[in-house]
């Protein structure tokens, strides 16, 4: 089925002439290089960084498409997903005019991003086991609905959401329905990104800075249709990702069985975590988690939160969060740093709470 992005889309970007940078006219590898104004000599560092890397990442491309089966026409790459978000904002929504929907508690990125593009949030929050209310859902669309964001494994509450309740958005909303992802390399749940050739208005997020440990290199992936990579590529700082994380992650993809094997000792710790924290009398809840953390409900988590800083374990302290009362989020770390983290627990309970 053929998905028109057109009327979605804000006017403007429809005609928008993007920035052609020296390396989109000429796509060759060898020459002499006079075009991008670059230091010829090479760079102050050993490693040489003076030429402008690629601005669409085609050799990057062709092997995320490997392992995540899709084309390469149907990545972006971003600076994060936090670049892919906001330019999702800035090619369909119009400030002042349009809204999108996000479903509380959920990632904050989504509504900072709203806000710092003018666009309104409407919040359907999620039920009582973070699963979506799709009758409400559908209820808060209205004419300027652009964008739909539903977050499985969902963060801060760990689960995934019902497969079938994401397809009904997808099928009855006629915008665009954004499925995060970042943490689907913990759970055992196929991606959305199969479903992309039959939904137009379906875009699937990823990244490289969970299971695969890159953090600090920023790289967001993004699939969708053809048609939409299209926009999103046309809106884009033109070499929004840099040389050497392009490098890095080349070389990383090469090693899968490396990410596969931490991904079970995380999996693994995660148990151990939750098994431990089970055996504690002062733990509520252990919410059920397909991502590499647990949200866990204690009494006075605010203060336990508190406290743990004084001993120098930092978790997110998620308790002033709707649906997420007396909790924090607690990161899956080494075997090391998860006693660490229960004897501190133990001890702040047993001294402040006479628990
Ligand atoms: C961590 C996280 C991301 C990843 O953001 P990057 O900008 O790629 O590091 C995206 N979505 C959710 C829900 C996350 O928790």
């Amino acid at each position: 089925m053929k998905f028109d992005l057109t009327p979605l889309l804000r006017p403007h970007i429809v005609d928008l002439l993007p920035y052609t940078s020296a390396r989109d006219e000429y796509t060759g590898k060898e020459g002499i290089f006079l075009d991008a104004n670059e230091n010829p000599y090479g760079s102050v560092t050993d490693q040489d960084f003076n030429r402008y890397p690629d601005p669409y990442q085609l050799d990057l491309k062709a092997e995320i498409a490997k392992i995540k089966q899709v084309k390469p026409s149907q990545i972006f790459l971003g600076n994060g997903s936090d670049e892919a978000i906001d330019l999702l904002f800035r090619a369909f929504c119009n400030p002042g005019q349009d809204n999108v929907i996000i479903l509380p508690p959920t990632y904050g990125m989504y509504e900072v991003s709203a806000g710092i593009n003018d666009v309104e949030t409407r919040r359907v929050p999620l039920t009582e086991d973070f699963q979506l209310q799709t009758d409400k859902i559908l209820d808060a669309v209205d004419q300027h609905t652009k964008i739909i964001f539903v977050c499985s494994p969902n963060n801060p509450s760990g689960n995934k959401v019902n497969r079938e309740d994401i397809l009904r958005l997808i099928q009855e909303f006629h915008g665009l329905v954004v499925v995060d992802e970042a943490y689907i390399d913990f759970s055992d749940e196929p991606s959305f990104t199969n479903l992309l050739p039959e939904y137009g208005n379906l875009l699937v997020m990823q990244t490289f800075s969970k299971a695969w440990g890159l953090a600090s290199l920023r790289l967001g992936m993004a699939f969708a249709s053809k048609a939409m990579i299209k926009i999103l590529n046309r809106i884009k700082p033109p070499y929004n990702i840099s040389g050497l994380t392009q490098e890095t992650v080349l070389a990383a993809i090469k090693n899968v069985d490396k990410v596969n094997a931490m991904i079970a000792d995380m999996l693994q710790e995660r148990d151990f975590l939750k098994e431990e924290m089970a055996k504690l009398d002062f733990v509520e809840k252990i919410h059920p988690s397909h991502a590499n953390f647990l949200l866990v409900k204690m009494p006075n988590a605010n203060h336990v939160y508190d406290d743990l800083i004084e001993e120098q374990i930092i978790v997110r302290n998620r308790s002033k969060v709707q649906l997420c009362e007396d909790c924090l989020r607690i990161s899956v770390g080494t075997r090391a740093e998860n006693v660490a983290f229960i004897d501190a627990l133990k001890k702040i309970y047993a001294e402040s709470f006479n628990l």
